[in-house]
């Protein structure tokens, strides 16, 4: 697939969902790809941000390329917060301390990212909050003085015998937490999941694979 296939699909499960063109967009996911193969699968296409999971490989990438809009996708150590200084969105936030190591460091930078709260998807090993304690950790991390927009959630895995049923009921039950605390971003959906993820309202899909192959 192809960034135009990919909208496309987009496009249609938006019109499916009876919701408006463009009310979802597209993070392009680039972690493991070069700056050559970026500009000529993915911005080629138009302006996308684009996704970087991992500290190292997104500074090496966005100081290149600071004009580029920069999104961080994966767990945050605290090692690696230096590394975020041109990230216009953190979609990873699960823990206080990470948001208070982000507002310190965003002094020094002069502005700082908005965030979202990573929810819990309940599968064992998985990142995120739990959805008992969302509201508190919305609250403390707004008490750090950053911007918490929305909440990302990834699915439980289909290669683990998730099925499309559970997995739209993950993506339901984020957007119900997340329209109780007045949080309009949604980070839902991935190459093999982003169609449930819009028809259950997700704002910011996160696709690699199906861009570059
Ligand atoms: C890699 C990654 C994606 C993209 O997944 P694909 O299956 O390549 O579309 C989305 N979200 C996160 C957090 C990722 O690490």
């Amino acid at each position: 697939m192809s960034v135009p296939e990919v909208l496309a699909g987009l496009r249609r499960a938006e019109r499916e969902a009876g919701r408006s063109a463009g009310s979802a967009r597209l993070v392009a996911v680039t972690k493991g790809h070069t700056l050559d193969e970026i500009d000529m699968h993915i911005l080629a296409h138009g302006a996308f941000p684009l996704g970087e999971s991992r500290g190292q490989e997104l500074r090496d990438k966005s100081t290149l390329r600071p004009e580029l809009e920069w999104h961080f996708i994966g767990p945050l150590q605290r090692n690696k917060v230096k590394y975020l200084n041109r990230v216009t969105l953190i979609h990873t936030i699960e823990a206080v301390w990470q948001a208070e190591a982000i507002a310190q460091a965003a002094q020094g930078w002069g502005h700082a990212p908005d965030v979202l709260i990573q929810l819990h998807n309940g599968e064992p090993q998985k990142h995120g909050v739990s959805a008992h304690d969302l509201p508190a950790t919305v609250n403390a991390v707004r008490a750090t003085g950053l911007q918490v927009s929305g909440v990302m959630v990834i699915a439980p895995d289909m290669a683990a015998g998730a099925d499309p049923t559970g997995i739209l009921r993950v993506f339901q039950e984020t957007a119900t937490r997340a329209h109780d605390l007045g949080l309009s971003e949604l980070s839902m959906g991935m190459s093999a999941d982003y169609p449930l993820a819009v028809q259950a309202g997700a704002t910011l899909i996160r696709v690699g694979r199906s861009l570059f192959t």
